[in-house]
């Protein structure tokens, strides 16, 4: 056994993703401890990053953090539906909103420009009551948020429907481009930049409740980008935002999700048996191969071929030969591995195992994308 084991060791029927919430529970606890005075906000977008939003959600706000995030509507209602409560900030936003909906659910709502100001004045005189809104500047990342140009008048009209009592503006915000890279000369333009957003906001009189600007990096990093509230996303599931900058462990974080597998097949072949489509590999010597029942039709990068590993009972085993849609090949060498047992693609990495970093690096991507990608068709198991 490797990786973090099931709960009631039961041995899985397929692929299998456990969560374990009480690593999560920890990692909110380093990233309070790093924020400082400032509030976390878990952000749980991608169905939490792959690792299940409803119960990801809830095991932040358990921890502590008093925010949830999300980038579409869809997100933060499900959340709602699921009767998450506290307060949910919602980021990406396009005409058809739904506005309304998330006026009603008591969502926080971000507004990048005029457009969607007007939408959430729209819902809010519909319904009869006052949106919260975060209004976001951009600072330079070039994505979402208002330009410089346009700040002003985008607060002029903002304050007007807070006057009128369809909305309260109760944050401003922005996001970094290059928060992993801590001297990354954007970094201190984008610094400046948001505290001119704030204070034009404020002259316009604006009484803030959160400014914020900092993702998991910046939380870890740049401590003069932490203001009142973190959106921490990666660093809560305890990947390293920031591989360079540190490790997980480094950090102090721990990495939530173990993927596993059985094995589906054990066979001995000849030396020179060629291995999956287009024979990538050929074996060198008699050997054992051993078949893992997961492929990049559940998310496993086919860019990792050849190049990633497995554990089999705390030992690594390369991944040879092409990743084919629902299963890859490990070469088990002269393993007494057998049919059944269990395969731990990644996990923290304690036990052996290799880490969702790790693949990040054989399938040349970043962690996020690792997590992210494992279908919503491989159960997640919740370890309390
Ligand atoms: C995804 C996201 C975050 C979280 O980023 P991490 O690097 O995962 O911490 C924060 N803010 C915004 C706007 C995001 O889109």
């Amino acid at each position: 056994m490797s990786g973090t084991p099931h709960p009631d060791g039961r041995r899985p029927a397929g692929p299998e993703a456990r969560i374990d919430l009480q690593a999560l529970r920890g990692n909110v606890e380093v990233l309070q401890r790093s924020a400082g005075s400032a509030a976390i906000m878990a952000v749980v977008k991608a169905n939490a990053y792959g690792h299940g939003l409803v119960p990801c959600a809830l095991a932040a706000q358990s921890a502590g953090a008093n925010w949830l995030g999300t980038a579409t509507p869809r997100e933060a209602l499900a959340l709602r539906r699921a009767a998450v409560g506290g307060r949910i900030l919602c980021w990406l936003w396009t005409p058809d909103g739904p506005f309304s909906e998330a006026v009603s659910a008591d969502i926080d709502i971000s507004v990048s420009g005029r457009w969607a100001l007007d939408k959430v004045c729209e819902a809010a005189a519909g319904l009869g009551r006052s949106a919260r809104v975060h209004l976001k500047a951009d600072t330079g990342l070039g994505r979402n948020g208002c330009t410089p140009a346009d700040w002003t008048s985008l607060l002029s009209a903002a304050m007007a429907a807070q006057k009128d009592g369809l909305l309260n503006v109760v944050g401003v915000w922005s996001h970094l481009a290059c928060a992993d890279e801590p001297t990354h000369p954007s970094i201190d333009a984008q610094v400046e930049a948001f505290r001119h957003a704030v204070a034009a906001a404020e002259r316009f009189g604006a009484d803030l409740e959160v400014r914020h600007l900092a993702n998991s990096a910046a939380t870890l990093l740049l401590p003069e980008t932490r203001f009142d509230l973190v959106r921490t996303g990666l660093s809560l599931f305890g990947l390293s935002p920031a591989p360079e900058h540190g490790t997980s462990a480094s950090f102090g974080l721990r990495p939530v999700m173990t993927l596993v597998a059985p094995l589906a097949s054990v066979k001995r072949v000849p030396a020179g048996h060629g291995v999956s489509y287009g024979h990538d590999y050929r074996t060198a010597t008699e050997t054992s191969l051993g078949l893992v029942p997961v492929g990049f039709g559940a998310g496993i990068p086919r860019h990792a071929s050849g190049a990633a590993s497995v554990a089999v009972a705390g030992r690594r085993y390369r991944a040879v030969g092409r990743i084919a849609m629902d299963q890859f090949v490990i070469d088990l060498g002269d393993s007494a591995a057998t049919v059944g047992d269990e395969v731990v693609l990644f996990g923290p990495g304690e036990r052996g195992e290799p880490t969702a970093e790790d693949w990040a690096r054989a399938a040349g991507t970043i962690a996020y994308e690792i997590v992210t990608r494992i279908a919503s068709d491989v159960p997640r198991v919740y370890l309390p």
